[in-house]
Formats: structure tokens, sequence, C-alpha cells
């Protein structure tokens, strides 16, 4: 198995000070980083990935050790909180290594959260080690309860074993966010029961509205269904209290007054949520994705390989912040048949 970092790895400068943090042209601090450990998957959710996915050749990968360094170089750098994503991160081999060895800047202060974003099927067996680990939150992508429903978006997914997932996470103290993408003439009919379950078991709800990334086999068009309407039919049946709550991200929360739960839309399509952006994104061969909707990438792998100090690597991060550009340019029309972002979801990661 493959050995994470377990040094710190934060290069001072010459004068012996912390790296730079991480400032974007439009004064954006860059707090934020999300890293995509594999681009592999047990599903083949539709809006996510074609049901013949080529994969990268796995020699292509970061190392578990190369990704250990390369968070800890943002770490440095003023990150405060990190999400692994994916692909599923769970299923990358050796995965609570790289948790293990990353939850000494948990320990150290300088992170101040370390989370996950998984589709729950390897959750029963992780649940107890993440938090052993310090993950305190964890986000788990579901979009109904219904098995047969579950099975046709996921394609290969087992809905009863991501139900023992969430029942391990909370069993472990885990606090569980549930995360749904809205689907047109799919799950639209189930979005109430959800958030009912959801909050009855002390989870909030995130519902998010299809992104155009990637090709797949179905229409986007078809799958697209506006959150303004998946709002006005909730609050036809609840009382929808809006709140400041904020995660850092790009979702608005409003407070069920009859489940007392929360429940978050996430917008890229009706609502820009660009301004407060303060993350950026690493996929698993260490391409530095500025934006989720933009095709600007720095590569990172190369001055990480170039040189055992983190002075080259951390010149390239400051370069590529120095590029973040204001928004993402997301359009599902009718005119534009080709995916407004080539690279899919699993590739730069939720
Ligand atoms: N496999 C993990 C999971 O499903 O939670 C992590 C990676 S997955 C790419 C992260 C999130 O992106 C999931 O909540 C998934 O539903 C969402 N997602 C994938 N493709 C999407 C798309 N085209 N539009 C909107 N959300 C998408
Ligand atoms: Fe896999 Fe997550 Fe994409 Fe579904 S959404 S195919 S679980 S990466």
């Amino acid at each position: 198995m493959e050995a994470a970092g377990s040094d710190s790895t934060i290069d001072l400068d010459r004068a012996g000070n912390k790296p730079r943090a991480l400032i974007d042209p439009f004064a954006r601090a860059i707090t934020y980083l999300r890293v995509s450990v594999t681009d592999r998957c047990d599903f083949r959710c539709v809006y996510c990935m074609s049901e013949h996915m080529s994969f990268l050749p796995k020699a292509d990968l970061l190392s578990l050790e190369e990704l250990d360094r390369l968070c800890s170089a943002f770490i440095a750098k003023g990150v405060v909180k990190l999400r692994l994503t994916g692909g599923e991160p769970l299923v990358r081999r050796g995965i609570m290594t790289l948790v293990s060895s990353l939850s000494r800047h948990l320990a150290s202060g300088a992170l101040k959260e370390l989370t996950v974003t998984t589709n729950g099927s390897q959750l029963e067996k992780y649940a107890s080690e993440l938090k052993g680990h310090g993950v305190e939150r964890i986000n788990v992508s579901l979009d109904t309860l219904d098995p047969e429903k579950f099975r046709a978006i996921t394609r290969w997914g087992d809905l009863g074993k991501v139900l023992a997932g969430i029942d391990a996470a909370q069993a472990a103290g885990l606090k569980v966010k549930i995360n749904a993408v809205a689907l047109k003439g799919v799950n639209e009919d189930e979005i109430a029961g959800l958030m009912q379950w959801a909050h009855g078991r002390g989870m909030d709800l995130t519902v998010i509205e299809v992104m155009p990334l990637g090709d797949i086999e179905e229409s986007r068009l078809d799958q697209y269904l506006p959150l303004s309407l998946v709002r006005a039919r909730l609050a036809e049946r609840f009382t929808l209290e809006d709140i400041d709550y904020r995660t850092g991200g790009p979702a608005r929360y409003v407070r069920v007054k009859e489940t007392g739960g929360r429940l978050g839309f996430i917008t890229p399509l009706t609502h820009n949520f660009c301004e407060s952006c303060n993350r950026v994104r690493i996929t698993c061969t260490g391409t530095l994705y500025m934006c989720l909707g933009q095709d600007d990438a720095a590569d990172l792998r190369s001055p990480l390989r170039a040189s055992e100090s983190d002075a080259a690597l951390h010149a390239a991060i400051d370069e590529a912040i120095a590029r973040k550009p204001k928004g993402h340019d997301f359009v599902i029309d009718r005119r534009r048949q080709a995916p407004a972002v080539g690279r899919h979801m699993s590739v730069t990661g939720g």
C-alpha cells in the first residue's frame, strides 16, 4: 500500500516567513480546496457519467504521498477547509492513509475542517475510521429513496448499502448532509419526501441543479429542473424561512418551519454564485482548476515532481490563483448542444 507523507511539508521562504496567502484578482481569499482523489466510481449516475466511461490510466494518478504534499502546500498558503471528493473518494485504494496523514493539520490547527463527499456505498466500512481521524461532517449524495429509481439514476448503485452507510455514519457521530440533484420527471415529486426524511433524521438537505459538465448519453435539457420551481412547489406545502446560515459555499439556506430542518439550494444556472467564491479544485492528476465552470487550468504535477522543495509548487499555485476568473458561463439551452465544460464532474470533483 502506498504511504502518505507524515512529515509536515510546509516550506518557509528565505526570510523564514510562511508562504504568501492566496488572494485572487477579485480580492477573494482562497481558503477552500476540493481534491478529487480518483476519477473512478462504483456508480454511473446518469447526470454525471456515461455508462461506458473511460478512466485515466492508474499510472497518471498522483500517489497518496503526492496528494498529501499538494494538500499540505495549499494548507501552508491559507487553505483551512479541505474536501476529498471524486469520482468516489472512498473507492481509492489506501484512502484512509491519506485521511490519517492529513489529520495532522487538524491537530496542528492549520486546517479547520477535513470533509468528504461520497455516494455512501463504502460508508459502512469507513465511517468510524473517518470520525477517528477528525472528520466531523460528510456529504452524502442521494437523489431518491425509491430502490428502483435509485438503481435507474445510479445505474449500478444499491440503495440499501447507501442507507446502511448513512446509519453507520450517524452512529459513528458524523454529521451528515444529504445532497440531491433535482431531475426533471425523475425525482421532482420526491423532493418533499426526501426533505422530510432527512430532517426527521437530523440531516440538512441541499438540492442541486444539473450542471452542463461532460458528455453523457442523455440530454441535459431533459434532466434540467430549475430550483425556482422546486422551491415554489415546496412553498405551497411548507413555510420556508430565509436564514443567514452559510457554509462558505454556494448554497442558500432556508429553515423549514414544519420540520425544523435546514434546506439548501445550489442554483448555478438560475443565480450566479461566483462573487463569494473561496475555492479551487485539484484533480487526481494534480491539475488545478480555478473555476468549476471554466477550462483554464494549471499543471501542479510537474512542479511537484521536479523538486523536493515546494518553492516551484508554491510559485505555480500563486501564478494560477492570479488567473482565477470572475465566474462561470454555464448555459443549458437548445441551441448549444455541447456541454459548457467538456470534463465530467467526476474529474474535477463535485
Ligand atoms: N461520488 C461522490 C458523490 O456522488 O457524492 C463525490 C463526487 S460527485 C461528482 C459530487 C456531487 O456532484 C454529487 O452530489 C453529484 O450528485 C454531483 N454531480 C455530479 N454531476 C453533476 C452534474 N452534472 N450537475 C450537478 N451535480 C452533479
Ligand atoms: Fe459516481 Fe458521484 Fe458521479 Fe454518481 S455523482 S457517478 S456517485 S462520482
